[in-house]
Formats: structure tokens, C-alpha cells, sequence
């Protein structure tokens, strides 16, 4: 009997442990490991800050969930990996110590470098995690004129919540009758079209101008005061109120593993296997691939990691490869979603749809989880 790792309880880690399950039977022992008990579907994030819904919609029980799948749920903190040794470190939790595996699944998303941004602590609001996210409505619901300076750092990777948040606060403030009295600037490190393709920039820049939202590009914000955001080289925009996603940086559980890029995401290749490590796979937030880091490719790389796993436990060749595929769609809160689907590793164009439709696929994506997991 082989012991199968899985570490993080997000898209990545609950659809790998999930596929495993699926696919090993009785015969192997999985266990999935994460700091909290809880799942939460981020996409919703927005939503919950505009208070579409509660703190309930969005997060589920992920021990009962696994235990049903006969899948062993640990809540603990994972500080370390040793990839020689087959041993996890465990600071603190439900178990301490080492944990041993045979095959291992890295799943541990993404981390928040806000420390790269001087004063972000102090002074900017993010929506990053239920509790942010309530604190940002909260913030929403006693402004009421001024600036409102909603956007993404350096390194960030998340362009659809800060589109979704100017959507939603443009639209919260015109039911209010306060619309006239507050400006909305997105301001992006980058310019949006490297991303989209032409086309769907267009289509995005019809619905910006149609919410009276103004686009700053190729404006990193490195430091944050009480009233204003600024670039190295001093370009600054004074705000009211400022929501930022900070910059992400690899999970440090995996910094001393010896497989990652500059940022600390992990090198892997299509099959979703650690470079260079028979048996280790990673998937999520915390892989080395370019572009947008979004739950669906999480959801798809924990499908091929979990496919490769089962054939290399039998002693087969990868049986699955993935193929890098951004689909993002875009809640115009109340008008036409906008929905992108391009394949990030081909010069292909991208194919974009527009229409209230996207909008109703994400919430039924939702309630998907919710249900099939509660
Ligand atoms: C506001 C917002 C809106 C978004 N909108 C969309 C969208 O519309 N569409 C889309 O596709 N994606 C969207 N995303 C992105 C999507 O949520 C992420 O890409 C996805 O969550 C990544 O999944 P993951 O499993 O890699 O990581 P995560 O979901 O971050 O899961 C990581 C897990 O590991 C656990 N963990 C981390 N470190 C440790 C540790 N040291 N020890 C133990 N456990 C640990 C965490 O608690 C968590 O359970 C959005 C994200 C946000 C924040």
C-alpha cells in the first residue's frame, strides 16, 4: 500500500485528492493536508464584499467532504518539504512533526508578498480572503464621494476581481445616487491587452467607458501612503479609498525544495510532475506557468496530476498532459459578462463571448462546489 500526500485544500488539492480517490479505490492510503478545515471559493470573493452573500456561500467543511471520499483529512500547517528524505514538516496542527509519503501532491497556492509594497499593510484594502473582503465592504459601505483607486500590483497575476470590484462599486454607487460624485480608476502594472488579445480588450474598454471607470496602464504601485499610491519613479494617483492585489510570490513551504523559479513557483512540466522528481507532483497557484493564475487551471492540473500519479503507482508512462488555458469570465455586475478563452502556449487568437449568460456560469460554478462537497 502506497501513502499519497496531497498538501492545500484548494481547487488544486480537493480535485487531485478527489480524482485519486476516484481512481486508487481502498488500495492506497490518500491524505489530504491543510491549515484550515475550511474550502473557500475565492471567484465569489467580490460578491461577498459588495454583501451578495454571506460568509457561508462561499466557504465549505472540507473534512467531511474528504472523509467521505475516503480521503484522511489533516489540519495542520505544513512548514517543509524534504524531497530526499519523502518527509513533510508539520509547525503545528492536528499533527506535529514529519509526516512520511511515497508520492506527494504540492497544492499550498500561491503566496501574498505584501511586504513588497511599502505601507500596503497600513493603508490598502484587498479582498484576498473572506475576512479582507468583509473589511473592504465594509470600507464600501461608508464611501461616498472622493477617489476610488481599485487595482493590481507587480506580480499580482489576478486581473478578474479588480475588473469585477470597479464593475460592482460603479454600479453600487449609481443604485445609491452617488455615482457623480465618485471617481473610479483601475490602475495596472501591465497593459491588459498582452493578456486578452485585442478583440476582448476592445470589448472590455467599451464596458469601462460604458461604467465611467478610467484605466491607468503600465502603473506598478511599490508604495502605499493614507491617501496616495506611487511608483518607484514617482508617478503617484491620490485616492480616497484603494484596493490593491498585492504581488505573489510561491508558497515558502517550497522555497528550500530546490525546484523553483526566481518567484518560488515550482518548476513543472505538462504532466504536472516536479522537474527533475519521480513521484512529486504540483499544481494550483504555486506552478511556474506564465499568465493569469486562476482556480479552472488549478481544477484541470489536479486532473492530470491525479491521472499521471495513478499510472506512475502502476508502473505506467503519464497518461495525461495539460494544456495551459486561460478562461476568464468577467461579472459586469448586471450587464454583459465577458468570457476570454486562450491557450497561454500557442500564438493561437483567443475566442471571447459577451452576454449575461458567463455571469449565471460562474454563480452555477459556485453552487456546483458548494453542493457537490457540502
Ligand atoms: C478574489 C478572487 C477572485 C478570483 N476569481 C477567479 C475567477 O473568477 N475564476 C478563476 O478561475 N479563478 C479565480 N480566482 C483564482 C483562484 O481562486 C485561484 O487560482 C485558486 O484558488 C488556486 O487554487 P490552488 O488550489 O492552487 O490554491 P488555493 O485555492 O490558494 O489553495 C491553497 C490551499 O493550501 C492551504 N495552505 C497554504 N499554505 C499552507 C501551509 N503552509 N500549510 C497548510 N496549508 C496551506 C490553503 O489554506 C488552501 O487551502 C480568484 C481568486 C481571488 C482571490
Amino acid at each position: 500500500m502506497a501513502t499519497v500526500l496531497i498538501l492545500g485544500g484548494g481547487f488544486g488539492g480537493v480535485v487531485a485528492a478527489e480524482r485519486l480517490a476516484e481512481q486508487l479505490g481502498e488500495k492506497h492510503q490518500i491524505t489530504l493536508v491543510s491549515r484550515s478545515r475550511n474550502f473557500v471559493f475565492y471567484p465569489a470573493l467580490v460578491k461577498l464584499a459588495f454583501g451578495k452573500c454571506e460568509r457561508n456561500d462561499v466557504s465549505f467543511d472540507l473534512r467531511h467532504a474528504m472523509l467521505r471520499r475516503r480521503v484522511n483529512f489533516v489540519e495542520a500547517e505544513v512548514a517543509h518539504i524534504d524531497l530526499f528524505a519523502n518527509k513533510v514538516t508539520i509547525a503545528h496542527g492536528e499533527v506535529e512533526g514529519k509526516l512520511s509519503y511515497d508520492y506527494l501532491v504540492f497544492a499550498l497556492g500561491r503566496r501574498l508578498a505584501t511586504e513588497q509594497i511599502t505601507g500596503f499593510f497600513e493603508h490598502a484594502h484587498h479582498l484576498l480572503n473572506i475576512d479582507k473582503a468583509i473589511n473592504f465592504g465594509k470600507a464600501i459601505s461608508n464611501f461616498h464621494e472622493g477617489h476610488a483607486v481599485i487595482g493590481q500590483c507587480k506580480g499580482a497575476r489576478l486581473p478578474v476581481p479588480v475588473y469585477e470590484t470597479a464593475f460592482a462599486l460603479a454600479r453600487r454607487l449609481k443604485d445609491r445616487g452617488e455615482r457623480k460624485r465618485v471617481k473610479i480608476t483601475i490602475v495596472d502594472p501591465d497593459r491588459l491587452d498582452s493578456t486578452l488579445g485585442d478583440q476582448a480588450t476592445l470589448v472590455l474598454n467599451r464596458a469601462l467607458a460604458a461604467h465611467d471607470v478610467e484605466v491607468i496602464h503600465n502603473l506598478p504601485i511599490e508604495r502605499v501612503t493614507a491617501n496616495s499610491a506611487s511608483t518607484r519613479h514617482g508617478d503617484t494617483v491620490n485616492f480616497d479609498l484603494l484596493m490593491l492585489v498585492p504581488p505573489f510570490r510561491g508558497s515558502s513551504a517550497a522555497s528550500f525544495m530546490g525546484t523553483t523559479d526566481h518567484a518560488g513557483y515550482i518548476m513543472v512540466d505538462s504532466t504536472m510532475r516536479v522537474v527533475g522528481h519521480e513521484g512529486i507532483y504540483a499544481v494550483g497557484d504555486c506552478v511556474n506557468f506564465s499568465g493569469p493564475k486562476m482556480g479552472h487551471m488549478a481544477v484541470r492540473q489536479g486532473e492530470v496530476a491525479a491521472a499521471n500519479l495513478a499510472a506512475e503507482l502502476e508502473g505506467h508512462a503519464p497518461v495525461a498532459h495539460y494544456s495551459h488555458e486561460v478562461k476568464l469570465v468577467i461579472d459586469d455586475s448586471g450587464g454583459d459578462s465577458i468570457y476570454l478563452r486562450k491557450n497561454l502556449w500557442t500564438d493561437e487568437p483567443g475566442s471571447f463571448r459577451q452576454g449575461r449568460f458567463w455571469s449565471l456560469g460562474k454563480h452555477v460554478q459556485q453552487r456546483y462546489w458548494e453542493f457537490s462537497h457540502s
